[in-house]
């Protein structure tokens, strides 16, 4: 049947798929716990490392089983430390890129689901890449991974997971559902559903299948715009699941999830960013409880908006302050590695 050199991977298998692959190929189930200890916990990609199986089990394993591991093709760090990207290249060559932001006591990785990103929205560097193929859980989770790696060797640890690098995650769900309960493990990453946000351009039958998965991880929402001639303007997506089905989907979630969604908001200037917009914005989402996050806009090559100066940023954060909302600004880490919010893009391919 199948040629004997094509191995199954296994890296992105839950612990229990993992058990019934290795039981189906004739190996003992608790088998499986052991394994996605050592790749889940401690990174292993090889079984040669597992020394608490025996080693004919282990020389068993590695013909017919494979482990991926994603090549860090490039790291680059802010100067102040506070971001580091991370370039990774999976086995057909496809890149993407992952964000470890350092603030605080809190680590934490901004992890792309897809190489680039079908929806186009204008003011995002991925978008100009359309998509080129979803992740599997295996590269999902290997990012998470690596960069906890990456964290342990300076003696820290990652602290918390936002699905808001390249891609829509609501368009890869079932991989990052999958990838999301890795993150979960114990003996694994051991980030809980609190820690962990899943971020979506406004994907609705995506949220109302995330209620079904039942994994309360936290939700947030680029809603960027008040009126739906806007927002059809700045991300295609809206002409699909316009902004009034949108928040009814963001309200279910936030009755199944029991805690506040986060709006984030991109500021643009001169387009959506002055008090009055701060005030619609208000009263579009006050009826959900929520936190509102403000990101302005980072610059990318070859579009023509305005990142707002600090005095317009301020003046839109308060008045929504003033409303009696939970708002906050998030001045991207990382820009001048261009590893900002909507600045990840395959650019590094060429060099
Ligand atoms: N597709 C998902 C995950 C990406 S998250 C989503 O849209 O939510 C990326 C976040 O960065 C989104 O909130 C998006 O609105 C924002 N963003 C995109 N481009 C940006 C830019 N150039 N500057 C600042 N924020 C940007």
């Amino acid at each position: 049947m199948g040629s004997t050199d094509t191995k199954t991977e296994i890296k992105g298998l839950l612990p229990e798929q993992l058990e019934d692959v290795l039981s189906k190929h004739g190996f003992k189930r608790f088998r499986g716990r052991q394994i996605a200890r050592w790749m889940y916990g401690r990174g292993s990609t090889s079984f040669g490392e597992m020394t608490n199986l025996s080693m004919s089990a282990r020389a068993r394993l590695s013909d017919r089983f494979s482990i991926l591991s994603l090549e860090c093709a490039a790291v680059e760090e802010a100067s102040d430390g506070s971001a580091i990207k991370f370039l990774f290249q999976m086995p057909d060559g496809a890149r993407i890129e992952s964000v470890l932001m350092r603030e605080g006591k809190r680590r934490t990785l901004c992890v792309s689901s897809q190489v680039g990103c079908p929806l186009d929205c204008h003011f995002c560097a991925t978008g100009k890449m359309g998509l080129i193929r979803n992740l599997t859980p295996g590269e999902i989770i290997d990012q998470v991974i690596l960069a906890r790696q990456h964290l342990t060797d300076r003696g820290e640890d990652l602290t918390n997971v936002v699905m808001m690098g390249m891609g829509e995650p609501l368009l890869n769900l079932e991989a990052v559902s999958v990838a999301t309960r890795i993150m979960n493990l114990d003996y694994g990453p051991s980030i809980s559903n609190r820690r962990i946000t899943v971020s979506t351009a406004g994907h609705v039958p995506g949220i109302h299948r995330l209620i079904e998965i039942g994994q309360k991880v936290m939700l947030a929402i680029s809603l960027n715009a008040t009126t739906d001639a806007f927002r059809n303007e700045i991300m295609p997506i809206n002409r699909k699941w316009p902004i009034e089905a949108l928040l009814d989907a963001s309200a279910a979630y936030q009755v199944f999830n029991g805690r506040r969604i986060t709006f984030e908001y991109v500021l643009l200037g001169g387009l959506n960013d002055s008090v009055d917009h701060a005030r619609d914005l208000v009263k579009l989402v006050r009826r959900i409880p929520c936190k509102i996050n403000v990101i302005p806009w980072n610059p990318i090559e070859g579009e023509a908006y305005d990142r707002p100066d600090e005095a317009t940023i301020q003046a839109f954060v308060q008045t929504v302050a003033d409303a009696l909302m939970t708002v906050t600004v998030r001045y991207s880490k990382g820009t001048e590695i261009t590893a900002g919010c909507g600045q990840l893009y395959q650019k590094w391919a060429e060099a």
